[in-house]
């Protein structure tokens, strides 16, 4: 069986948070009118999983085996469950699922009431992300967030209670005004609420966002001087310098630590047994299939993503209906997809060399050499030989058990070590 991954994008928010940089807006503001929107965009989906589908049977030698569905976003939550129950059905009629396939569903604190969980967790999600962000008031004010803190508890206390044994909080670090008390306490409060899994990234400042422009002027870069004292003109707080950054989230990972969670990723931290399996697909450069608005794909060494146009991406599957229903050949069926993919990149081995370093260093227990042997046919010495000697000396890289992994050091600045291994 070939072991397969599918992502499914939901690009509706109730409205754009300050930082974000995701392929997601607020729902009035696509094409057509708002209410209806959400009704065509599910349509969508529902046939281009049919095509999809349909074309990988075409393509592939060996059959396919759903291991994890990821519903992410824009805002899942924002959706009719019922919604999401005919995608997961339509999901199962069209691929074979393991036993025991994830199904993970973000959460926005904001959109989920008691009675949506409960349809949620009927529908057959079974591990829900709750995107907290901090359980700081202010700050949540300042990300543009559209829930309170003791909202963020409820939701949380509510997917308990509508029988969600499987949770992550997602937290971010480095916010505007934050300060390494702040940061703890939200980490706290998670801990408190014991999640069997928590994210905790840095925030960036992206181009584009309204952050970014707050900073317009003064941030040439989105890896700019954090040290500026000219931001406190600008009505933002100042964001934490680099080394205050790393000094807080070494905190927040020693709370983790303390507290049983297992930091097995940068950012990524799991009680055991509880890693989340769409993550781990993409850093073990597993196979996945992306459905939805800008989705991207990894199938066959070939990267791809779907259009990120709302407008054309609809247009592609208008008046599409189900195989079942009507009598369409294969190519007849599949044929839209040849409108909405784009971006199509056919991986070198080099590049999937690369991938293999940049993506399993990530990792904590990092890359084993013996994968990377049996995948390239050469050893990770062949390849990689000066590299590793040198990042090994200068104490950015270890290496044990025939495996490489990143120092706490090579943590710290690993967007410096992972460039260090493109070819
Ligand atoms: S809820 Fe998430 S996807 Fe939506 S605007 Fe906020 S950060 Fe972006």
């Amino acid at each position: 069986m070939r072991p397969l991954s599918v992502y499914i994008h939901i690009p509706f928010c109730v409205r754009k948070c300050a930082y974000c940089d995701f392929l997601s807006f607020p729902e009035d503001q696509g094409p057509g009118e708002a209410g209806k929107l959400q009704g065509r965009y599910f349509d969508a989906l529902l046939a281009e999983t049919d095509a999809a589908a349909e074309k990988l049977k075409r393509d592939s030698a060996a059959a396919v085996l759903v291991r994890c569905v990821y519903f992410g976003g824009g805002t899942p939550s924002l959706s009719d469950p019922e919604r999401i129950r005919e995608v997961l059905t339509r999901l199962e009629e069209r691929f074979a699922f393991s036993e025991d396939a994830e199904i993970s569903f973000e959460c926005n604190p904001g959109t989920a009431s008691c009675d949506k969980l409960q349809e949620l967790r009927r529908a057959g999600i079974g591990r829900l992300s709750i995107g907290v962000q901090s359980f700081d008031d202010t700050e949540l004010q300042l990300l543009g967030r559209i829930h309170t803190a003791s909202q963020a508890v409820r939701c949380f206390e509510d997917a308990r209670a509508a029988g969600f044994d499987n949770i992550n909080i997602d937290l971010m670090a480095a916010l505007p005004g934050q300060t390494r008390e702040s940061l703890l306490g939200s980490v706290r409060q998670a801990v408190s609420l014991a999640p069997e899994h928590l994210s905790l990234y840095s925030l960036i400042i992206e181009e584009g966002t309204p952050f970014y422009e707050r900073y317009a002027g003064e941030v040439p870069d989105p890896h700019f001087d954090r040290r500026d004292p000219d931001r406190a003109d600008t009505g933002l707080s100042h964001l934490p310098d680099e080394i205050t950054e790393r000094e807080m989230l070494h905190a927040a990972w020693k709370e983790l630590a303390a507290a049983g969670y297992e930091r097995y990723e940068i950012s990524n931290f799991a009680l055991r047994g509880r890693r989340c399996r769409q993550n781990l697909t993409c850093w073990e450069r597993g196979e996945y299939l992306g459905l939805g608005l800008g989705a991207a794909s990894l199938l066959d060494e070939t990267r791809f993503s779907n259009t990120r146009d709302l407008h054309r991406y609809l247009e592609a599957f208008r008046g599409s209906v189900p195989a079942e229903e009507k009598t369409l050949s294969g190519g007849e069926q599949t044929e839209p997809l040849s409108r909405i993919r784009e971006n199509t990149e056919h991986l070198s081995a080099a590049s999937q060399m690369e991938e293999f370093m940049f993506l399993g260093l990530r990792l904590t227990e990092g890359v084993r050499e013996e994968r990377f042997a049996a995948a390239f046919g050469r050893s990770v010495d062949e390849v990689y030989g000066e590299v590793l000697e040198k990042h090994i000396r200068d104490g950015l890289l270890m290496r044990a058990d025939g495996r490489i992994f990143l120092t706490d050091y090579g943590t710290d600045i690993s967007n410096y070590v992972m460039a260090k291994f493109l070819l």
